[in-house]
């Protein structure tokens, strides 16, 4: 059940019509019968450090654009994916997909970026899944502290032994560890007791109109000084206009995501913004309506 309302609440509209005639089990087989290299792309969200104004790495976030049923947003069906097992095959695809971009970009504009993937728990259960992810940088050469990886709350709750073991050998070999959607999962603390991440991330659902709503300024005021504490990076999500990036700078929080500084956009898009000078990057990038 739970499960069903984190799918249906970041399902974009259109999906939501959609899904009442598309049920689960269609969009399951047309997961199944999907050209991976032709329906799926990634795009990539900047990730800014707030002190330097500087895009220091990228999200990437994966997209599906089916023949008949057109755009269907991940929110849509990466739970279903993770039903039928799909998010194993695709999952791999993505981090070998947005590793090899992410290579490209880094090598010519002569700057190493950083990347950080979604990863499901399904993944990480998956036997291999460390020796995968391992395999795939090296055939890249993508230094693996570049990489980082976002994990749920939700993914870690059972805190399963094996899988807390998979996560530090990770961790071992260079590889970050951010907790996204920080607070909305089960168990916030329990997780921060039981592995060790390097990030974590501040969900939208608390950054929205944080600069006039005192529940949301106590609750991002409390995670930043709790990730001070732990020694993690700060990450916003999800920021919208600049009165609440505004609140977050004084804060102790080091890196903001959001449509204010720039949409999710393909690797060439970024290329771009990234060829730009500084001084001028963050206001061009957020006025173009890239919406892809
Ligand atoms: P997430 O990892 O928390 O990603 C943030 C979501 O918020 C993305 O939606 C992003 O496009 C959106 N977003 C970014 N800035 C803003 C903003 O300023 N305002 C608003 N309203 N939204 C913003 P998206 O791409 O639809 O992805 C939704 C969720 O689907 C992701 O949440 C993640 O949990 C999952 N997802 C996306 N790509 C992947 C993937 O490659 N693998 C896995 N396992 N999950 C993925
Ligand atoms: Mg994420
Ligand atoms: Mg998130
Ligand atoms: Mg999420």
């Amino acid at each position: 059940q739970a499960k069903e309302e984190g799918i249906n609440r970041v399902a974009f509209s259109s999906d939501k019509l959609r899904s009442s005639t598309m049920n689960q089990v269609q969009i399951s087989e047309a997961l199944y019968q999907a050209n991976l290299d032709s329906e799926f792309h990634v795009v990539y969200q900047p990730q800014i450090e707030l002190e330097t104004n500087q895009i220091i790495g990228v999200e990437a976030l994966i997209r599906w654009n089916h023949p008949q049923m057109g755009m269907i947003s991940p929110g849509l069906f990466i739970g279903i994916a993770e039903k039928n097992g799909f998010i194993i095959q695709l999952g791999k695809w993505i981090l070998e997909k947005a590793c090899w971009e992410v290579q490209m970009l880094s090598d010519s504009i002569g700057r190493p970026l950083k990347l950080a993937v979604n990863v499901s728990f399904i993944q990480i259960r998956q036997e291999g899944f460390v020796e995968d992810v391992l395999q795939i940088l090296k055939r890249i050469g993508f230094a693996p502290d570049r990489l980082e990886i976002e994990l749920t709350e939700r993914s870690l709750f059972e805190n399963r032994p094996e899988d807390l073991a998979k996560i530090n050998a990770l961790r071992a070999k260079g590889i970050r560890i951010a907790i996204d959607d920080f607070g909305t999962g089960y168990s916030s603390f329990g997780i921060l007791a039981k592995v060790q991440v390097d990030k974590i991330k501040v969900p939208r659902d608390f950054i929205e109109n944080v600069d006039s709503n005192p529940n949301s300024q106590r609750i991002v005021t409390t995670i930043a000084s709790m990730a001070d504490r732990f020694q993690l990076t700060c990450l916003a999500e999800g920021i919208e206009r600049l009165e609440e990036s505004n609140f977050l700078h004084q804060l102790v929080c080091q890196e903001v995501q959001g449509y204010y500084y720039a949409k999710p956009a393909v690797i060439d898009q970024v290329e771009k913004w990234l060829s730009m000078p500084r001084e001028k990057l963050i206001k061009v990038v957020s006025a173009d309506k890239m919406d892809i």
